[in-house]
């Protein structure tokens, strides 16, 4: 076992890893669990287990047994890329209990408790002024967590690290300032146009739950999802999870109307899944078993569901499987489906949005925190911020609070998640560019649903290393160059074109 590792301490720590891995994968299937099939009373039980494993977890990685261990193998010499890597992730994993006072993790998480339930009844009564005590307390929370933690520049790239290793403000802003402007003209020049801003009549064909499950397995068993390490669920915000790397579970939801909600829900969790799935069998049981981080793991997601999934050679090869379930679909020629899987319409929510305007409403949660981190605004201005920003980007004004700066729970568990969402749109671009080089016709093998190599190639350049390198040294070594926007801006021009 660990044969990655050649290093005596790599090797011990490895082996003192195992239990909190077990730990892990029981938390993520607890988590499954909880959003699938537990019965609603047993959410209290639930947070007692949870929490206490969480506690014996803490307590095994922080024990000082681990931490020396950790310490000699950073000082070791002449360690190999795993070695690297293991040394890396864990340093990272202790970062928060090891640099959060106990006291301050505890008023967190009792702030953070509370704050997701006066979000609910906040958004359920579009009224800002029940959520903002809270949401003060949890800005200044970030704001002593950025101290904590120590940063360089600005007080958010603390916040940034935690959930995109290694990216900064400075890149953030680099990356906003190609996209904006671009992704800008061509919704502009989409919008004067209106082919894909029309409503298609698919949105309202209604479907039988049995019928779309059917669908959906035909296609997931045609791009190669095996049940025997995989399974789909329902739950009502989907997700997927890690249990092992032969145990992989998306979850979707059918609303019985507007297949494509259901079809793209499976597609983006299907590149997730995919991710988890094609990891080296070889990092089994180690801590770099895993996604590398939220926008990789987002690209994989959005490669899958836009990439492949939003096209025109995409709908030639699923429509036949597609409507041997779903009878309605018989009435439809091809160019009406992927201009229906295709329609651009901004919207002021975030999950309803399309590859053209999505990024704009993480844009403007960016500038937001951003500015929230470095007291430049106030929790009390959001809500107009928010709808003037909206206006900017979108040309639309929310009607109230709970269509515009309520809408999203994020921010009952404090900030800096967003950005990894467009991290993820802008790296999909990118690995297209790479897959349409590497990949011989890559789309005539899409338009038969020959996923095959794509998939392989997907595996060399990305899962297979799992949290080996990190995102930054992930792409250079992939695809020779950093995290470039330029590959999405000239996708969504030539796509929409
Ligand atoms: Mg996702």
């Amino acid at each position: 076992m660990f044969e990655i590792f050649q290093n005596p301490y790599a090797k011990e720590l490895a082996e003192k890893y195992r239990p909190i891995w077990a730990l892990h994968k029981s938390m993520a299937l607890l988590g499954w669990d909880l959003e699938t099939y537990m019965p609603k009373l047993g959410a209290e039980e639930r947070g007692f287990a949870d929490a206490q494993l969480e506690l014996m977890l803490q307590e095994k990685i922080t024990s000082p047994d681990f931490l020396s261990l950790l310490d000699k193998l950073e000082r070791s010499e002449g360690l190999n890329d795993y070695e690297k890597g293991l040394a890396r992730v864990l340093r990272r994993d202790t970062k928060v209990y090891t640099k959060l006072p106990p006291a301050f993790v505890q008023q967190l998480a009792s702030i953070t408790n509370r704050a997701s339930v006066t979000w609910r009844e906040a958004r359920r009564a579009s009224d800002f002024s029940k959520f903002k005590p809270d949401l003060e307390k949890i800005v200044g929370l970030m704001r002593e967590m950025a101290n904590y933690l120590g940063y360089e520049d600005h007080p958010y790239n603390a916040l940034l690290d935690l959930h995109e290793e290694g990216i900064t403000v400075k890149d953030l802003d680099a990356m906003f300032s190609v996209l904006a402007p671009s992704l800008k003209k061509t919704l502009d020049r989409i919008v004067s146009d209106g082919y894909f801003t029309r409503r298609s009549k698919l949105e309202e064909e209604r479907y039988k739950d049995d019928d779309m499950k059917a669908a959906e397995w035909d296609i997931l068993r045609r791009l190669g999802y095996d049940e025997s390490r995989f399974r789909v669920d329902i739950s009502p915000h989907p997700f997927t999870t890690s249990i092992g790397l032969n145990d992989v579970r998306i979850t979707t939801r059918r609303k019985g109307y507007d297949f494509k909600d259901t079809l793209f829900s499976i597609l983006h969790e299907g590149g997730h899944a995919l991710y988890e799935l094609q990891i080296d069998p070889a990092l089994a049981y180690t801590p770099l078993a895993r996604g590398v981080s939220s926008g990789v793991h987002e690209s994989q997601s959005r490669f899958m569901e836009n990439m492949i999934a939003r096209t025109r050679e995409f709908v030639e090869g699923a429509l036949p499987l597609l409507s041997s379930h779903l009878d309605f679909l018989k009435r439809y020629d091809p160019e009406e489906v992927f201009v229906y899987f295709a329609h651009v319409s901004p919207s002021p929510i975030r999950v309803e949005a399309d590859e053209v305007t999505y990024n704009f409403h993480i844009l403007l949660r960016y500038e937001l925190e951003k500015e929230l981190m470095a007291n430049e605004i106030k929790v009390d201005d959001l809500p107009e911020l928010w709808n003037e920003e909206m206006e900017k980007y979108l040309g639309i004004r929310p009607k109230n609070d709970a269509e515009g700066v309520l809408q999203d729970i994020h921010w009952s568990g404090g900030l800096g998640g967003f950005p990894a969402y467009t991290i993820g749109n802008v790296i999909a671009a990118q690995a297209r560019y790479h897959a349409m080089i590497d990949v011989k016709d890559l789309y005539g093998k899409v338009s038969r649903l020959e996923l095959d190599e794509v998939k392989s190639w997907l595996r060399e350049k990305i899962h297979r290393w799992g949290a080996t390198y990190s995102p930054k040294e992930l792409l250079n070594k992939s695809f020779g160059e950093g995290l470039d926007p330029s590959y999405l801006t000239s996708y969504i021009e030539q796509k929409y074109r």
